[in-house]
Parts: structure tokens; C-alpha cells; sequence
């Protein structure tokens, strides 16, 4: 148990239904001996979670948490959030699926008010529907490289694009590589990732140096004409590596001159999750090509999407390319709902006003604790790095573990991730409030105080 705690969760009027199922450890029995070795589990003695309301998932002893993770970065407005269960138990009564093949009002209806979500005059206007974030980008970069003729690709170090074979491929990362991919052609650029240059220079004086090495990579590693440049907005399993301001205006002009499509992966940073932006690449005054949405898009439906312009989508006209839950009614449903929460509830704006508030916070607490090496991110989109020393800045991977185990005990879940597994990532729903912050960062601070 927790030596001092001080910080509480709000209190809310949401009372969890009693659980009778299984217990935990016949829960874990099961899923050892009939589901693929090796799926990763958080925490040493891994969470049974039964029921969720909003920004809160109860255990199944009835033990209440701060979801600061969103599940995976999914649910984007709250734990089956009352408006969005509504809608989809309507249509799961209704219809549950019939595929792009035939008729239904929901996918142009979805399709149609994302293209209204895109900036005036950018062209993004066609989508096609996938079941999750990896397929969005299997399709981008399908798209790109018949589009433009080209087969080289070129992603970011330190990025996560997905777990099928190209993007895999894409992503580069040792964690999530095996030894048998790559499938794809694909050359690695530098990550903008400031805290750690790989210059060792600082911004602004560093001249976005790491933008130009975009044009490196293509002068000598590639036959000088790309496909297609893939990036996050804010590397999101990578850590929340925040580019700075300037450099996407940089490499898009880079890679479009070289033949090459900018694809946007806006899979988590996407839907309002930056505050000031609906879209991370919008807080970076650029216009991509392709856009790749997931996660945030549906709550939490396996729902993913890719949008691009006409000409560039219709290179799909002549061919036969199909997917069988693309467009499936109720992630359609789900998605529509999930965007209609948005605007009603004021969520983007939310985004900001909590995320401003959390990172203020955030920035204070690393005066006080030495293991925080570094505060980034936007809106409810933050990392922090921990480190053992400010100057080495050897990262602090299993303090980052226990932070996480000791906040889990009061009650709170983050995340982690980042090259070195030491950064804290915080993006919960973006339904949090003020209270549920203010706990967050206490908690942190008690659990760091813990740590000396
Ligand atoms: N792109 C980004 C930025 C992601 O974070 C992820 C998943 O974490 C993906 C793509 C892949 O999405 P999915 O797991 O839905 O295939």
C-alpha cells in the first residue's frame, strides 16, 4: 500500500454494477493457456478492469482509476460515454453490418463530415474506411506509391506506424521490429526529437538542421525520387516527441520535391487531442496529402480511415481493393456519435484548457523532482521524461515502471513508452476536468516524493 496519500480522486455519482465473473487469476489462466504468448500486459500483477464511465474504469473489486491512458489512446471522449451507447445500441438492434458493396447511409454520412473536418481548400475529401490504424497507413502507402510510381518510403526514427508488415516496416523502433521484416522500402530520418538532438544543438539556433536531414536521407539512400513521407504529428508510442515549429514546412517541401506524397499519421493525435488544432499537422501550418486516423476517430471502435484527394484516391478506380469491416454500420455509428460528442460537449476546447493546465502543473512538479528531465506535448497529449541525471540524461526505464505500479495503487493509470520505455505518457479522455488533474499531478508528486 501507498505510504502517504493525499491525493483523491473526485467524487463522482457513478456507481459500478457488483462483478460476478471470473477472478483475476482465472481471467490470467485462460488467456495464458489459449492466447498468443508474448501480448504484453501493464503492470506486474496485471489489471482485471470490468466496467468503465467516462474517465474512470473500475476493477473488479470495485476499486476505482483515473483512466490518464484512454485505454489505448482510444476513447477519446469518456468510457461509454452515454450519447455514443445510445446511438450504438440503436443501430446494433438495427443493422450490424453489410459491407462497401452495398448501400448504406452511415459510411457517406461519416465520410462526408470528416471531409468537412479538413482545412478549407486542402482537396481531402475522399476516405476510405479501414478497421484500425495500421490499415489507414497500409492503404496511404499503397496510394502513394502507385500515385507517384515510386516505391521508396522514408519515416521517422523513433516512430510506431502499426503492427502489419509494411508498417512495421515503417516503424523504427527495436522494441517493435522482428527479424524477419521489413517488407516495404523504407529509409529512417532523424526524429525531431529536441531534448534529445541528435545534433546535440538547441532550438531555434539549431536551424531545424534535423528537417534538412529529410533531404540527406533522399540524396543518399534513395534513387532521389520518394513515394511518400510518413509522420506523426506527435510521436505518440515514441514518447510525445513534439517537432518543433517550422519543421514539417521544411520537409514537406523537401519531400514534394522529390516527387513524393506528405502523409499525416494523425491516428493519436488527432480529434481536437492537441487543443488548439482538430488536427496535429494543423499547429504546424502544413497541408498533408494523405491523413490516417484511428483510435480517437470511434471511442474505441476498431475503426480506422484514410483520407486523401480525389486524384490521388482515384487511383483505386481500376482496381479491386476491399475490406470487408471497412465501413462497417456501427463503427460508422460509433464514429458519427464519437464526433458529435465533440463539438456538443466542447471537447477540443477542453483539450486545452485541461491539457494548459496539466502541463503547467507538470512543469512545476519538475522543479521539485530531479527525475523529470523533460515536460512536452500539446493539449492532452503530454510526456514527461524521466532521467537520472538532468545532464547525462541517462534514462530512468525502471523508475519510469515504478511510477507507474505506484500510481496504479493510488489509483491513477498512465502510460509509458519512448525508445528507452522512460517516458510517462498522459492522454486520457478528453472529457477530464480540472479535479481529475489536479490528482494526477498530486499523485505524481507523492509517488515521485516516494521514489528518493
Ligand atoms: N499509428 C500510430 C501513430 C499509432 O500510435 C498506432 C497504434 O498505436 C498505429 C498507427 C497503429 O494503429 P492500430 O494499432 O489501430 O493498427
Amino acid at each position: 500500500m501507498p505510504t502517504e496519500t493525499r491525493a483523491s480522486l473526485p467524487i463522482i455519482d457513478h456507481r459500478p454494477a457488483a462483478y460476478d465473473g471470473p477472478s483475476k487469476s482465472e481471467v490470467l489462466a485462460v488467456r495464458q493457456q489459449y492466447l498468443t504468448p508474448g501480448l504484453i500486459t501493464y503492470y506486474r500483477d496485471p489489471l482485471l478492469l470490468v466496467e468503465g464511465h467516462m474517465q474512470y474504469l473500475w476493477d473488479e473489486t470495485g476499486k476505482r482509476y483515473l483512466d490518464a491512458f484512454a485505454g489505448i489512446v482510444t476513447v477519446s471522449v469518456g468510457h461509454c460515454h452515454p450519447a455514443i451507447v445510445k446511438k450504438v445500441q440503436e443501430q446494433v438492434g438495427k443493422l450490424q453490418h453489410v459491407t462497401t458493396i452495398y448501400l448504406h447511409p452511415t459510411i457517406g454520412e461519416f465520410g462526408k463530415k470528416l471531409a468537412e473536418h479538413f482545412p478549407k481548400g486542402s482537396g481531402l475529401t475522399q476516405t476510405y474506411f479501414t478497421n484500425s490504424g495500421s490499415e489507414a497507413n497500409e492503404i496511404a502507402i499503397l496510394s502513394a506509391r502507385e500515385f507517384t510510381g515510386n516505391q521508396e518510403v522514408i519515416s521517422l526514427r523513433n516512430c510506431y506506424h502499426g503492427g502489419t508488415q509494411a508498417t512495421m516496416a515503417l516503424t523504427a523502433h527495436s522494441t517493435w521490429k522482428f527479424k524477419t521484416n521489413p517488407t516495404i522500402n523504407v529509409k529512417n530520418a532523424l526524429a525531431p526529437y529536441c531534448y534529445r538532438c541528435p545534433y546535440g544543438l538547441e532550438y531555434p539556433s539549431c536551424g531545424l538542421k534535423c528537417a534538412k536531414d529529410v533531404e540527406n536521407v533522399i540524396k543518399y539512400e534513395t534513387s532521389g525520387q520518394v513515394a511518400a513521407f510518413i509522420a506523426e504529428s506527435i510521436q505518440g508510442v515514441g514518447g510525445a516527441v513534439t517537432p518543433p515549429p517550422g519543421y514539417f514546412e521544411i520537409v514537406y517541401d523537401i519531400v514534394r520535391k522529390a516527387g513524393g506524397l506528405c502523409i499525416a499519421d494523425e491516428v493519436q493525435s488527432g480529434f481536437g487531442r492537441t487543443g488548439d488544432r482538430f488536427w496535429g499537422f494543423e499547429n504546424y501550418g502544413v497541408t498533408p496529402d494523405m491523413v490516417t486516423m484511428a483510435k480517437g476517430i470511434g471511442n474505441g471502435a476498431p475503426l480506422g480511415a484514410c483520407t486523401t484527394r480525389p486524384e490521388i484516391a482515384a487511383m483505386m478506380k481500376n482496381r479491386i481493393h476491399f475490406n470487408t469491416y471497412g465501413g462497417n454500420p456501427i463503427s460508422m455509428t460509433q464514429g458519427l456519435a464519437t464526433l458529435e460528442v465533440i463539438h456538443n460537449e466542447n471537447i477540443q476546447q477542453n483539450a486545452k484548457t485541461i491539457g494548459d493546465h496539466l502541463k503547467h502543473r507538470l512543469l512545476e512538479l519538475q522543479e521539485r523532482h530531479p527525475l523529470i528531465g523533460d515536460v512536452r506535448g500539446m493539449g492532452l497529449m503530454i510526456g514527461v521524461e524521466l532521467v537520472r541525471d538532468r545532464k547525462s540524461k541517462e534514462p530512468a526505464n525502471t523508475e519510469a515502471a515504478d511510477v507507474m505500479e505506484k500510481a496504479k495503487e493510488r489509483g491513477l493509470i498512465i502510460g509509458k513508452g519512448g525508445l528507452f520505455g522512460n517516458t510517462l505518457r498522459i492522454k486520457p479522455p478528453m472529457c477530464l476536468n480540472k479535479d481529475d488533474a489536479d490528482f494526477l499531478v498530486d499523485t505524481l508528486d507523492e509517488v515521485l516524493l516516494e521514489l528518493k
